[in-house]
């Protein structure tokens, strides 16, 4: 399938900022597509539209998801429970947002379907397997459903795929790609509590932090 379009989940974090300016070499056309779930930390989604606009992508979506307010039983969307300081030690961990990249995803193939785009991007990567809804099986079954419920995929007798280059990559890798890129790391957002400045010392603080530093990069 010819690369002529992509939409990709941009959450303002270095992962998904890598993989826009990664679709950018292989792309004529990218969008970008951000969520407003009622996540604690929301400030991502102000650094989401910086990115989008430093990128110069076609068009920035911005969705609003406001089941995700009836729903308590993450430390994402509940500020009275704790995110964890550390590394990752539960398997689901309490991070984990129920069902968030279906929702996603098949938000994204709404734009896919009505604009025609062929490929939907998310920056899943190694270090994200803790979540279910981060593994490969996972992307593959939400990649067939798509096609199958697609009015796009059925008139035009073509494909949406599901785009995750950095499925086997560590977050490392991913930076070292990062950097190569130019991707301005100093834009993007990753604190699971949502503080300015970040607070260091959640898990994804940490991921960044390692990941960053690997290749010199100093914040
Ligand atoms: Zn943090």
């Amino acid at each position: 399938m010819e690369k002529k379009n992509i939409i990709v989940l941009l959450s303002g974090g270095m992962d998904s900022a890598t993989l826009l300016w990664y679709v950018k070499r292989e792309f004529p056309e990218v969008y970008a597509i951000s969520f407003n779930y009622g996540q604690r930390h929301s400030v991502e989604i102000t650094y989401a539209k910086e990115i989008a606009k430093i990128a110069g992508v076609k068009d920035h979506i911005v969705v609003d998801i406001p089941v995700y307010s009836a729903v308590r039983e993450s430390a994402l969307l509940n500020e009275e429970i704790d995110i964890p300081s550390g590394e990752y030690t539960e398997e689901p961990p309490i991070t984990t947002v129920p069902m968030r990249n279906i929702n996603f995803l098949s938000i994204a193939s709404i734009f896919a379907d009505i604009l025609e785009i062929n490929y939907i991007g998310i920056g899943v990567h190694a270090l994200d397997v803790p979540y279910p809804d981060c593994r490969p099986e996972f992307i593959a079954a939400a990649e067939a459903a798509i096609n199958a419920g697609s009015t796009f995929v059925a008139k035009k007798k073509e494909r949406i795929h599901i785009y995750a280059p950095f499925l086997g990559m560590t977050k490392k890798e991913i930076a070292k790609l990062g950097k190569d890129l130019g991707v301005p790391y100093e834009k993007t957002y990753s604190c699971y509590k949502g503080t300015l400045p970040p607070c260091g010392e959640c898990p994804t603080c940490l991921q960044r932090k390692e990941a960053l530093e690997s290749i010199g990069y100093q914040p």
